[in-house]
């Protein structure tokens, strides 16, 4: 199967419309900072601007049905935007979180659309796919980060609301003095069930009483994660996602889109290809830095991890549109490869160009602060799961980690 895409003629003339969009509404410069952490509120509100044009356009989740606040637009078309806004955000300048077009909505939606009812996806879908939603997407907690289906947040109904109290932390992705729209926020509806069958999901309004939000400020985040607390928070009883208790169905789904089971058309380090153009074009001491052997072999492991993570998403994105057999690994195999991936990234990009990749200064920072960007997100492995967790997933769905019904060890 030949993998690769080249424009036919008309994905150029669409690719020619999104680059007027893009002229017209994104910046010219990099403007997103290189240290991500940076993110100023007025940027992130620039970006949610965009977001809800490309909505307008269905562009922010163009492969989703027209009904529903998507696009409708087949893979032809997906692939374009997908690539053309992949290189705007590869250029820091893409003023917000999310990369456009394609890229966040099957992460939030894809367990409203696998488990919602009808009235469930006509109630939020319109909202979330438009771009005039933003989210939070609340799983992790203080006592239970990577075994999430020990979570200890509660929701229990009295009439015609649900009474949510719990703790979620490091969710979120904002700048501090800003709030989102909605929490999604699975919590134990059923205590005395069995695990994974205790748990139903939630869309909560943001700015119900009861909420407090606190910044938390990490090495990498793009703004600040938050630790978000409900104390008593009465949700309307239709917030519930999918059926009573069967919450972890929804947070399946939505963590499978996340993990990359969808698979990517734009590959994680694509940066690699410019930083050995560079390294081939730069002088160090009178020599190009390729010449050096030791920077030579880097090059060529990170040549290799980054075809072999581009590959694997298109290959997940060929099994997802069901083009080849689906194997329920690969999700998490192209996350763990891309979670080992950005530290060695990181690192190798320390050792061929020095700190001088840290630099934020115009005229000694190296690729227009890109090289900066990178060696900030090469720690960022805790997404969606560690690279253990995702180890662990990985061995169980080849059956060879304990059943999905016993629990982990460290809460038996
Ligand atoms: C930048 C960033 C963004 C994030 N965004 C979100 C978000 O939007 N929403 C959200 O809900 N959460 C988010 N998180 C939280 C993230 O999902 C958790 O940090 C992650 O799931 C791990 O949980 P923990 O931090 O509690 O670590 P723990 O679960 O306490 O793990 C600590 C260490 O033990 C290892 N470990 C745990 N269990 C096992 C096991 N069974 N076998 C082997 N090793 C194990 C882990 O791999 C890890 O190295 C984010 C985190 C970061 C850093």
């Amino acid at each position: 199967m030949d993998f690769e895409f080249k424009y036919t003629r008309e994905q150029e003339e669409f690719a020619k419309e999104i680059r007027r969009f893009i002229a017209e509404n994104v910046l010219k410069e990099p403007i997103m900072p290189a240290d991500v952490t940076k993110l100023s509120p007025e940027l992130f509100l620039k970006g949610r601007e965009i977001e809800r044009k490309l909505g307008a356009k269905g562009w922010f989740a163009p492969a989703y049905p027209k009904e529903y606040g998507g696009g409708g637009l087949d893979l032809d078309h997906c692939v374009v935007l997908a690539i053309e806004f992949a290189k705007i955000k590869e250029e820091r300048r893409w003023p917000g979180i999310f990369g456009g077009a394609s890229e966040i909505s099957p992460i939030y939606t894809a367990g409203l659309m696998s488990q919602g009812t009808e009235e469930q996806q006509r109630k939020f879908l319109p909202k979330l796919l438009s771009g005039e939603w933003f989210g939070f997407q609340c799983f992790t907690e203080p006592e239970a980060g990577s075994d999430e289906a020990s979570m200890k947040s509660t929701a229990v109904r009295d009439g015609d609301v649900y009474v949510i109290d719990g703790t979620k932390v490091f969710v979120g992705q904002m700048p501090a003095g800003l709030r989102p729209d909605y929490l999604y926020w699975p919590a134990v509806t059923d205590p005395k069930a069995p695990r994974h069958q205790n748990i139903s999901a939630f869309f909560i309004p943001a700015d119900l009483p009861g909420i407090t939000y606190i910044p938390l400020n990490l090495i990498a985040a793009e703004g600040s994660k938050w630790e978000v607390t409900c104390e008593g928070v009465r949700c309307p009883a239709d917030c519930l996602i999918g059926e009573l208790n069967k919450g972890w169905l929804v947070t399946q789904g939505t963590l499978a889109a996340e993990h990359g089971g969808g698979g990517a058309l734009v590959p994680r380090g694509r940066r690699v290809l410019k930083v050995i153009d560079y390294c081939k074009k730069t002088l160090r001491n009178g020599k190009r830095i390729s010449s050096d052997p030791m920077v030579r072999d880097l090059l060529i492991q990170l040549y290799i991890e980054y075809h072999v993570g581009r590959l694997w998403g298109l290959r997940n994105f060929a099994m997802a549109e069901g083009q080849i057999p689906r194997v329920r690994y690969t999700g998490t195999q192209t996350s763990l490869h891309n979670k080992r991936f950005s530290p060695v990234f990181g690192k190798a990009l320390m050792d061929i160009l020095g700190p001088a990749c840290l630099i934020d200064d115009p005229e000694l920072q190296i690729l227009a602060g890109e090289a900066e960007n990178e060696v900030r997100l090469a720690d960022v492995t805790h997404i969606g799961g560690t690279p253990e967790v995702q180890q662990i997933m990985m061995s169980r769905a080849m059956g060879l980690g304990r059943s999905a019904t016993r629990p982990a060890a460290a809460t038996s």
